[in-house]
């Protein structure tokens, strides 16, 4: 376990992907902790491994080898190691830059862009903030090879589901300003997180993100 052989693969992970990853080697390890019967806990490895594989349809040889690791896992530090090296192959975001990110929102001649200093491109599946004096908030995607900027107002409101992870958290809606037509704009809402940064921490499937933009788009 400690020196397989880790080819360079490509990125082939998205941030989604590798979270889910996480959660499922978490579930492992907590499992180690509470289940002895080592059958219960070798067919939960390959529920995981199985659930795993089946995100990627198309794995070379190398690549399902290299996920058969996880049937080894058994300690946190094992699953660290394993995440630590799979971090290589995470696809990153496209770059953010303050100029492009103004490009996006052209009617919004006071954009408040936060510090990208800190941002790592890897771990975010959409990026977004809030600009509370506005009482807005901005998302970026990636939609079609491209970024497409996304504003609307944002209303903190209880803890509830997020329609973007789909976990319980600090919620708000979110009403996006959206062309429809020549001039008009309508308004979506959707109960989204307050702190996007979160979000992209529990993402564990783009496909509520992605419906999200097409029912923008539409
Ligand atoms: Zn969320």
């Amino acid at each position: 376990m400690e020196n397989y052989n880790v080819t360079k693969f490509e990125p082939f992970i998205r941030n989604d992907q590798y979270n889910f990853i996480k959660y499922e080697l978490k579930n492992i390890i907590s499992a180690y902790s509470s289940i002895k019967d080592k059958e219960t806990l070798n067919a939960l490895k390959l529920n995981s491994l199985d659930k795993i594989l089946n995100l990627f349809p198309e794995l070379s040889n190398e690549q399902i080898e290299y996920f058969n690791y996880i049937i080894e896992i058994e300690e946190e530090a094992q699953a660290k190691h394993f995440l630590e090296v799979l971090k290589q192959f995470v696809i990153p975001f496209t770059n953010l830059t303050d100029k492009t990110i103004r490009k996006l929102f052209p009617k919004i001649k006071k954009l408040r862009v936060p510090s990208l200093e800190e941002l790592n491109l890897k771990q975010i599946s959409y990026f977004g903030w809030n600009d509370i004096g506005l009482g807005r908030k901005f998302l970026i995607v990636e939609y079609k090879g491209k970024l497409m900027g996304i504003e609307g107002t944002f209303k903190v409101t209880n803890k509830g589901i997020c329609s973007l992870c789909n976990r319980y958290e600090e919620i708000g809606l979110f009403m996006a300003n959206v062309k429809s037509g020549k001039e008009s704009y309508t308004n979506r809402g959707n109960y989204i997180c307050k702190d996007s940064q979160k979000c992209n921490e529990n993402i564990t499937s783009i496909d509520k993100l992605n419906y999200f933009i097409e029912i923008l788009k539409n």
